[in-house]
């Protein structure tokens, strides 16, 4: 049942525009009890859209809560090897993505010390070859035109946007009930999904289900600025020296005249200059400024606005209920620099809509299936987010085997594993028991490592 009061109704502003075909209005739920909505999608970001599109299409009435429908500040533009077969399914091709200039090809990951030695990180050609048959390229994005573009699919497929946020969940024993928001709607439906993002998770709060952080928390500060010899790759930089905890720039070409470039460091390290008197702007100009790439872009804008966001990386447990599942970021986030945000953004939209559509007719979802959804959201998250931060971000094997090596470490088994997945998709729960396994071994030969490079650090051997 839908309840509402009919001028509540906030369509996106793209009906302004003229391109929502058939836009589901309270008259019509109202007129039509058949029309009733069965799934409530909170949130209308990534992972919110891309569940929109995939319960509509499978002829399931959907209603898709977004309270920001400007979306100003969407990131996400470094797309890993297996978002675009996951785009593709919703409609956006690579090859499209690239005619309406919307996004560049990204052949490699390139890794640049401040001391001018760098390291290309390239999929291995076995990943193109029988059984896996991968596609090497991938994306990157500009992410505001690519969630138009998405809306557009979202709307044409009748799926109702509501403009309110949601304010509180109303629960009993396992199952959602309904949700209420700031404009004083209560909205109850069969089904719900929680895509409301990192910052929000609210079913996770409302079920307090356990969480996992990862990391300190981080800030990152960046900008957009104009080219015109983009790259075909996602260029890290970081500082030659051997810091306690990494700090890095990013320079993402998002489509062929534009790159943007950010920088992430730790929440302290950002207050502690803020505390000094410095502007955002500041922070960002002085860290590009190390670089020499930077120093002729930097002397071209005078004035620099840059989006700033601060993140910690938050997984959770048990993300999937009777009636309910998490997808995204509200499930769990994953660190920037793993550019798996997307691809798990999508991947979850996708599971957790089958998992609804096959529950359909029987009213909850298996506790199986869900508790081996649960596993796998959580499984991938901690296999990237512990990976990064025991390799790259902290110092013990970072600082003995060299940066560069490092980057080894991490990308050969993030990529290898993120592979498998797509290519295997341990759905069942034999598939995802033997995937965890799997994830288990990598996140154990790191973790040994980690500790093997920490015994052999010169501060500890001095300790002992
Ligand atoms: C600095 C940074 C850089 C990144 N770079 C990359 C990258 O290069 N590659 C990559 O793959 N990933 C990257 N990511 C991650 C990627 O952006 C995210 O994983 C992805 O966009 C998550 O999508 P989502 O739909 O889960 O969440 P979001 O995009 O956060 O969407 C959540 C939506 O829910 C809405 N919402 C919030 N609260 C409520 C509420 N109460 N009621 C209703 N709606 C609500 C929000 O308005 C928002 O639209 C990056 C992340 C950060 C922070």
């Amino acid at each position: 049942m839908l309840m509402h009061a009919p001028d509540t109704w906030r369509l996106a502003p793209m009906e302004r525009n003229e391109i929502i075909p058939q836009a589901n209005t309270y008259e019509e739920h109202q007129a039509n009890p058949a029309n009733a909505i069965e799934v409530t999608v909170i949130g209308g970001g990534l992972a919110g859209m891309a569940a929109s599109i995939h319960l509509s299409r499978a002829g399931l009435r959907v209603l898709c809560i977004e309270p920001d429908l400007e979306d100003n500040s969407s990131v996400g533009e470094s797309l890993d090897w297996s978002a675009p077969g996951l785009l593709n399914v919703l409609g956006l091709t690579m090859d499209q993505l690239i005619a309406e200039k919307i996004a560049t090809y990204k052949r490699h990951v390139t890794l640049k010390l401040g001391d001018g030695i760098d390291r290309s990180y390239i999929p291995g050609a076995w990943l193109g070859r029988p059984p896996f048959n991968l596609e090497l390229r991938t994306l990157h994005v500009d992410r505001s035109q690519l969630n138009q573009l998405l809306r557009k699919i979202v709307v044409s497929q009748g799926v109702t946007f509501l403009q309110d946020k949601v304010v509180s969940v109303e629960t009993s024993g396992r199952r959602v009930t309904a949700v209420k928001t700031q404009l004083g709607n209560t909205i109850s439906s069969p089904w719900f999904i929680d895509a409301s993002g990192s910052a929000a998770s609210l079913f996770a709060r409302a079920f307090q289900l356990p969480a996992y952080e990862s990391g300190p928390r981080k800030v990152a500060i960046w900008g957009y600025f104009p080219v015109t010899t983009p790259s075909e790759g996602t260029t890290l930089y970081a500082d030659g020296v051997k810091p306690p905890y990494m700090e890095w720039v990013w320079e993402i070409p998002i489509n062929p005249d534009t790159i943007s470039v950010g920088y992430v460091a730790t929440g302290e390290t950002i207050k502690g200059r803020r505390q000094e008197g410095h502007t955002v702007e500041e922070i960002l100009r002085e860290k590009l400024g190390r670089f020499p790439r930077f120093e002729s872009l930097l002397r071209s804008i005078p004035a620099i606005s840059p989006s700033v966001t601060s993140f910690v990386c938050r997984m959770h447990g048990r993300v999937a209920g009777a009636n309910w599942l998490i997808a995204g970021e509200a499930a769990a986030m994953v660190d920037p620099m793993t550019a798996n945000g997307v691809t798990a953004a999508l991947r979850h939209a996708s599971e957790a809509s089958r998992l609804i559509i096959e529950s359909r007719h029987r009213g909850r979802i298996p506790y199986l299936a869900g508790a081996m959804y649960s596993r796998r959201v959580l499984g991938l998250a901690k296999f990237f987010n512990r990976g990064i931060e025991r390799v790259i971000y902290e110092s013990p094997i970072r600082n003995q085997i060299g940066v560069l090596p490092a980057g080894d470490v991490y990308t050969v088994p993030a990529w290898s594993l993120n592979s498998i997945y797509s290519h295997f998709r341990p759905h069942g729960a034999v598939k995802t028991l033997l995937f965890g396994f799997l994830l288990d071994v990598f996140r154990g030969g790191e973790y040994l490592l980690y500790q093997f490079c920490r015994w052999l650090a010169p501060s500890s051997r001095a300790a002992v």
